[in-house]
Order: structure tokens, then sequence, then C-alpha cells
């Protein structure tokens, strides 16, 4: 058996672009952390005064003499390594992708070429991968989606940032107009207001977050107003120019001087170069066709993910996933949209599920609120301080649940629970039962409810 233990400095190395602090540890695989040599060897790492962290060493899943190390970096993050014992007590290391070593663990093979539909031959779908052909049964498309590049004059001789650029910058500028107030606009705004970087946001609508729920929407608008974010909600911008860009409202020209500019108005279906119009595969406006097992118009081609255009959320592509692949293997199962949570990673955080007021104003549909201020819980008061939220539940005329919106930490977590209740089909009375423990945060439902 062997163990090994590197704490010395060549080990301080890059992954990702995060310096680990040497807070190394491994095992060979099949080890657990009550095995004795790894007790030893988390015991030495301690005395040394260095973080350990325990790595997942799950049995069969890599080579021999392989052992997946979880590192701990100074910022917090961990990082999975490869390491392999290459003799006199070292151990060659590698960055791993965590889900690319799951996917191989499972017998699959992943082609890093892009892929083009050529086709069907002999009742197989043909697939091209950089001049290599395959043929296939069953296809499942999920080639995502693209920013939004709208034909606003003077962008493209400027130096702007999608989203991607946003990701990977290295300096913070002092000012940033964001055009386009939706999810991803709000979740950047939060984190350049955090970093002091002034903000201004312009959006089209009267209100910022697209469909989400507005009341909440305007609370959370509110909320980073006071923090000195500037919102221009029913403008648009009608020219960018280096350092500036040009609005309108109401008729009205004006211009915010900017640093950088960062374009989020949305994304859209990738399906340029995929080759789907090879098998007549129907698409609606906003990217592929498919039914409620995820099929499109092709019988044994699927398309899930952002390229349905529905519900543009990686949590919705793994559920499509699991239901095509369910489909395809005669298990009877749905993709049901009305229980998807939405989130906005702000502070605080913004989540909703199901109907909103809005939606059922505009279907013309009976419903009724209740809702109270998140202070009614102490848990949240307590933890939150002067923290303004709201919980708002949604009933149609049986009482059943139909809509759940939040604003306050931690509504990613809390959304989940309405998300269950509207998929089960509660009545408020059937949810009323539920027993939500004391303290949380969480039992703003049961305050709501009663
Ligand atoms: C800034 C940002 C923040 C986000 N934050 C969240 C969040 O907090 N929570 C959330 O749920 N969602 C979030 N999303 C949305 C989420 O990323 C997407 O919904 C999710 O990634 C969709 O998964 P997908 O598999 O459809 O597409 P993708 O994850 O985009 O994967 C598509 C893959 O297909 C590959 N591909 C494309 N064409 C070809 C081809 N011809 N051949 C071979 N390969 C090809 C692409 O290279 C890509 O790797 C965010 C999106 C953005 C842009």
């Amino acid at each position: 058996m062997d163990i090994h233990l590197d704490l010395s400095p060549k080990m301080r190395t890059t992954y990702s672009g995060h310096r680990t602090d040497a807070a190394l540890f491994g095992g060979v695989i099949g080890l657990t952390e009550s095995d004795p040599d790894i007790r030893r060897a988390i015991d030495l790492a301690h005395e040394r005064g260095v973080k350990t962290s325990v790595g997942f060493l799950e049995s069969g899943k890599y080579p021999e003499n392989t052992a997946l190390l979880t590192v701990k970096c100074e910022n917090g993050e961990t990082v999975k390594v490869l390491g392999t014992s290459v003799g006199g007590g070292s151990i060659a290391i590698s960055e791993v992708d965590g889900v690319k070593m799951n996917v191989n663990s499972y017998g699959v093979t992943i082609v890093e070429k892009e892929a083009f539909v050529e086709g069907e031959e002999n009742g197989l779908i043909r697939i091209v991968c950089d001049g290599e052909a395959y043929f296939v049964k069953y296809l499942l498309v999920c080639t995502g989606s693209d920013t939004v590049i709208p034909p606003i004059p003077g962008l493209a001789e400027v130096d702007y940032w999608t989203s991607k650029e946003a990701l990977e910058i290295k300096e913070l500028p002092k000012t940033l107009v964001i055009i386009g107030g939706g999810v991803i606009g709000m979740e950047f705004a939060s984190f350049f207001n955090s970093m002091g970087v002034k903000v201004h946001i312009v959006e089209m609508m009267p209100e910022i977050l697209g469909v989400m729920d507005k009341e909440t929407s305007g609370m959370l608008r509110t909320e980073y107003t006071k923090r000195g974010v500037s919102f221009y909600l029913d403008t648009k911008v009608v020219e960018v120019k280096p350092d500036r860009v040009v609005i309108e409202k109401g008729g009205k020209a004006s211009a915010i001087e900017t640093d950088k500019i960062l374009l989020s108005v949305g994304r859209k279906a990738n399906l340029s170069n995929v080759g789907l119009e090879q098998l007549n595969i129907e698409l609606h406006r906003n990217g592929v066709k498919v039914d409620e097992h995820l099929l499109t118009t092709h019988p044994r081609v699927y398309a899930c993910g952002d390229i349905t255009g529905y519900s543009l959320l990686a949590h919705t592509a793994i559920r499509e996933a699991e239901v095509a692949i369910n489909h395809i293997l005669g298990v009877e199962d749905r993709m049901n949209y009305d229980c998807v949570p939405g989130i906005v990673y702000t502070n605080p955080e913004m989540a909703g599920v199901g109907k909103t007021e809005e939606e059922l104003i505009k279907l013309g549909l009976p419903y009724r609120v209740t809702k109270l201020p998140m202070a009614y819980s102490g848990r949240f008061v307590a933890e939150n301080e002067q923290g303004n939220g709201l919980c708002k539940l949604i009933q149609d005329e049986e009482g059943k649940i139909i809509g759940c919106h939040m604003l306050g930490n931690p509504a990613s977590e809390l959304i989940v629970i309405a998300g269950i209740a509207i998929q089960r089909g509660y009545t408020l009375e059937e949810f009323q039962k539920t027993v939500f423990p004391h303290p949380t945060v969480g039992e703003i439902y049961h305050e709501v409810m009663f």
C-alpha cells in the first residue's frame, strides 16, 4: 500500500489558476478516512500546520496506484487532482475535471471535437466529428446557447464584454454600464457593486428581471438602488461609444459615461453548424421544438438544455436530459416546467417557481395571493439584521399552490420546498400540515399559510 503526503513547496502549484496552500491529502483508491494509514497522513499534515481535505476514494473508478486528491486552495475552493504513484515517494499529479472523470467511469467516451449531423444512412443517424463518422440510433442534441448581440450602432467598434469576458477580467473598471437588467445582468451588477464599481443598468422594460415576479423584482431593485446602482427602466440603448452609452427614454436622449460596457440582453439557442436541418427538425422562435419527453419532430432525436429555448437553466438541462434518457429506455417520465425554480444569485437572493401574478393576469385566470415579509421568521431577522424580504404564495381557484416568489436569503434553498408542493399538486390546506423546524427561515412558509 502506497500512501503519499507531499507538503514540499513544489506541490504549491497552480491548478486552474488557484494556487494551492499545500493542503494535500491522498491515498490509494479504495481507502477510507478511517484507514490507519490515511489517519497517519492527516495527522502528519496537521502536525505541520496545514489544512487537509479528504479525497473521494471511490474504489474501482480510477486506475490502480492512482489517488484522487483534494487540494484546498488559498481562496477556500477545492480542486481535485489525480495523483499517480511514480515511485520513490513521489506522486505525479495532474488536474482533473471531476465531471469528465465521472462520465468516463460510466464507460462514456468523450470525443472532444465539433460534431455535425450529416443525415441518415440505413436507419442510423450519421454524425461527423473532424472527418470521423459515427452512426447512432438515438441522438441527444445539447449544444447550448450563445449571447445575443443586438444591432446597436457603434457596438462593433467598442471593446465590450459579454458574460464570458466579464468572468475572465483581471482588473476592475471604475464604472460599468450593463445593457440588460435580466438575471445575468443583475448578478453581475451585484458582484461589481460589491467590489466598489459604479454600476448603471439600462433596461428597456418597465421592470428588471424579465418574467420573474414583479413585486420582488422591484424590491430587489430598490435594495440595489440604496447601494448605489443606477437603474434606467423603460430605456433603450441607441448607440455606444468607447467612453459612453447613449440612451433614450420617452423620445429624450442622454448619455452615461463609462469605462466599460457589459452586454447581457439574452441568449439564443446555438443551432449554427449543428446540422439539424439535415434531419428536417422543426424549430420554434427560440430553439428546437420538443414534446414533454424532449423528443424533437424526428422520432429518434432528442434535444435538451438551452437549445430548446424554454428554460435556460443548468438544473432544467439536467432534468430534461433525465426525461429524454428515460424515454429512450422506455421508462415513463415527463418534463414539467411548472416546478422549475429560477434563482437570482444576488444578495439578498431572489427566487421564484410556478406562475407569477403577471402571467395569471395575462391569462385571465383567477388566483389568490398570501404573502408576508420575511421578517416574520425570527431566524431570518437574526441572520439578516436589517434585511428586507418577502415570501408570497399563489393559489388557484381550487386552493392548489401554483406559484411561490421570494426575496431574502436563503431563497435559493427554500424555493425547492414550494417547487415540491407545486409538483405534488398540494392545496394550501395540505401544505399547511408540513412541519417546519423552529427556528428556521423556512418557517416563513408556515407563517404565510396561517
Ligand atoms: C453567465 C451565466 C451564468 C449562469 N448562471 C447560472 C446559474 O447560476 N444557474 C443555472 O441553473 N444556470 C445558469 N446559467 C445557465 C446555464 O449555464 C445553462 O442553462 C446551461 O449551461 C445549459 O446547459 P446546456 O448543456 O444546454 O448548454 P452548455 O452548458 O452551454 O453546453 C453546450 C456544449 O455544447 C458544445 N457544443 C456546441 N456545439 C457543438 C458542436 N457542434 N459539436 C460539439 N459540441 C458542441 C459547447 O461547446 C458546450 O460545451 C448561466 C449562464 C450564464 C451565461
